[in-house]
């Protein structure tokens, strides 16, 4: 199965998220992409990926993907935080990143470690679709 991965940025971030994803979007547009609402949007209209769109993050979105996750839904997420600013859903960043480490789902913060998290699939798949298919039982 392809990657199921979740894309959220905070607004001081979404232009490091476009950058990120543009970068691996043909990649992105192989895989099965969530994203909350604002952040969801510019990765449709900009580069034109495959996103279901949650409710923005400071009216749900993040307990929306989080209980996704939960549900085994989500198998990474990108989560480029801005840790500058105040949010007013803390609570709802805090109960995600916990619900990652909860469920051992791989939870990138930064776009260092999202690097990291996005060749790492994208070698994984691409390894998968190169084997050769098994020999046929009979
Ligand atoms: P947004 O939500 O993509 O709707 O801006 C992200 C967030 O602020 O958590």
């Amino acid at each position: 199965m392809n990657p199921r991965i979740a894309l959220i940025a905070h607004d001081r971030k979404k232009d490091d998220m476009i950058a990120l994803a543009g970068e691996y979007a043909d990649f992105l547009r192989r895989c099965t992409l969530t994203a909350t609402g604002t952040t969801g949007g510019r990765l449709i209209t900009e580069l034109g990926l495959p996103v279901e769109r949650k409710h923005s993050g400071p009216f749900g979105g993040d307990l929306q993907i989080g209980a996704q996750l939960v549900e085994g839904q989500i198998d990474a997420i990108i989560f480029l935080r801005d840790p500058m600013t105040p949010q007013p859903h803390e609570p709802d960043i805090n109960a995600l990143v916990r619900a990652c480490d909860v469920h051992n789902v791989a939870c990138a913060t930064n776009v260092a470690t999202a690097h990291l998290v996005l060749s790492q699939l994208q070698q994984a798949m691409d390894a998968a679709q190169s084997l050769p298919n098994p020999a046929p039982t009979i």
